[in-house]
């Protein structure tokens, strides 16, 4: 079946398959984990495909027209793209994704600012925080390895890395700062413009990583005061596999060492033949983002703010995690007390969302997000991360809080522990006898 579906102001029709449709046009499964990924928009898939097929050739082909139509491709993309953040369509490199920016901002920086050569302990030091991505702290412990100092700040309860945080733990060897605008899991907004103005002054370079943030929220990197800024199209409607490095030019210039050598694209930053078609989408998603992204905010709010009161009003024993009001918009992050984490995916199966666990090998670890802001285990697996898209509508939102209620009250009835909780006993005082 074909549905419409609503973009703010915008309709375009999105074929969907659907293995049930339910009344008030919603359609299961439903997408609400839009931080995961973004659906590819339609009108993106629309400027990709002559990409394909027309207009295949190599943007690096110089002297045929062939060539040149692609090239013309990619530079209406990059000033698109710089178009959304504020910078210089420059100081745009495009690579692989976010994985990949962040590789080469904080690898190539941290290399040619070090202050020893390769081999020698003592290089430099470098200042992330304990609740980044993996993209940062794998890295960041590459760099760990290969001479320099890491300090990762602890964030308290509300998720947040302030300038304050930043500024106490500089040292004068620090070269580079690393800290994401908006946290994945919880959404949760750091003073990103504050620790640029930080750095600037004491002339440390400071890298963000956006992905989370860019589309979603107005950027502007010359009065943000940021140096480096990795975005990913996926999470922005845009296609997998492609992103971009801002890299500043001016006040002051940046220079970073190139992880990979070829061809010398991208200025020597990255070489490789450029993902043309993967471009093309970047850009025609920035350009989307840029016009919608303000209807959208207000849109995805009123939504999510219904969700939270339909829930905390519902159900007891339930937390919003991370500062509430420094949030994306599109992302909340609920605990839920006296169920466990499993039974509560299970029964909301037909609800795409992600769980407060993630799987390694062997088991179910509570995530290390959660737990750096003072989260148990037991709070932290019970969590749901729901986060909604530009399709997302109220009719959903009104279904999902309902099935959300509904699963955990079931779940509780089953608690042994919410029946001692209800008769006012401190679970936390119980003494457990052993066996
Ligand atoms: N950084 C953050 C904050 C993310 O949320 C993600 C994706 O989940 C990444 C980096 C990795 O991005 P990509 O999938 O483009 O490599």
């Amino acid at each position: 079946m074909i549905l419409r579906l609503r973009t703010s102001g915008h309709k375009y029709p999105l074929s969907l398959s659907t293995s049930e449709v339910y009344q008030m046009g919603v359609t299961l499964p439903m997408y609400l984990d839009h931080a995961a990924t973004t659906p590819c928009d339609p009108r993106v898939v629309e400027a990709m495909m002559p990409y394909f097929t027309e207009t295949f050739g190599n943007p690096g082909s110089r002297n045929h027209s062939f060539g040149w139509a692609a090239e013309k491709g990619v530079k209406i993309a990059r000033q698109q793209i710089a178009d959304l953040i504020g910078a210089d369509s420059k100081e745009i490199i495009f690579t692989s994704g976010s994985t990949e920016s962040n590789n080469l901002a904080i690898k190539g920086a941290a290399n040619m600012y070090a202050k020893k050569p390769a081999g020698e302990s003592g290089r430099g030091h470098i200042i992330s925080a304990i609740h980044e991505h993996k993209a940062v702290l794998d890295p960041c412990k590459r760099m760990e390895k290969d001479g320099f100092d890491v300090t990762y700040l602890e964030p308290g309860p509300d998720g947040l890395i302030t300038r304050s945080m930043i500024e106490g733990a500089l040292r004068d060897d620090t070269i580079l700062v690393t800290i994401m605008w908006a946290n994945n899991e919880l959404g949760t907004i750091n003073e990103i413009p504050e620790i640029g103005d930080l750095c600037h002054e004491k002339k440390i370079v400071l890298h963000t990583d956006a992905t989370q943030w860019v589309g979603n929220m107005p950027t502007n990197v010359k009065i943000d005061n940021i140096d480096l800024l990795s975005l990913s199209g996926h999470k922005m409607y845009g296609p997998k596999g492609v992103g971009a490095l801002y890299v500043r030019r001016r006040k002051p210039r940046i220079r970073l060492t190139a992880l990979q050598e070829g061809g010398g694209q991208e200025r020597g930053f990255r070489s490789g033949t450029l993902n043309v078609t993967g471009i093309v989408g970047l850009g025609k998603a920035c350009e989307l983002c840029a016009q919608t992204m303000d209807d959208e905010r207000e849109r995805l709010l009123s939504l999510r703010n219904e969700l939270e009161t339909k829930i905390e009003s519902a159900l007891d024993v339930v937390q919003v995690n991370g500062a509430r009001d420094r949030r994306l918009a599109h992302i909340t992050n609920i605990s839920f007390g006296f169920v466990e984490g499993e039974s509560l995916m299970m029964a909301i199966k037909e609800i795409a969302v992600s769980s407060g666990s993630a799987c390694t090998s062997a088991s179910l670890e509570p995530s290390y997000v959660l737990k750096a802001l003072g989260i148990g285990d037991d709070l932290a697996h019970s969590s749901l991360r729901i986060s909604m898209g530009r399709w997302t509508t109220k009719e959903q939102i009104d279904y999902a809080g309902d099935k959300i209620i509904e699963a955990v009250q079931k779940l509780r009835v089953l608690s042994p522990l919410y029946d001692m909780h209800n008769e006012g006993i401190d679970i936390t005082k119980i003494e457990w006898a052993a066996h």
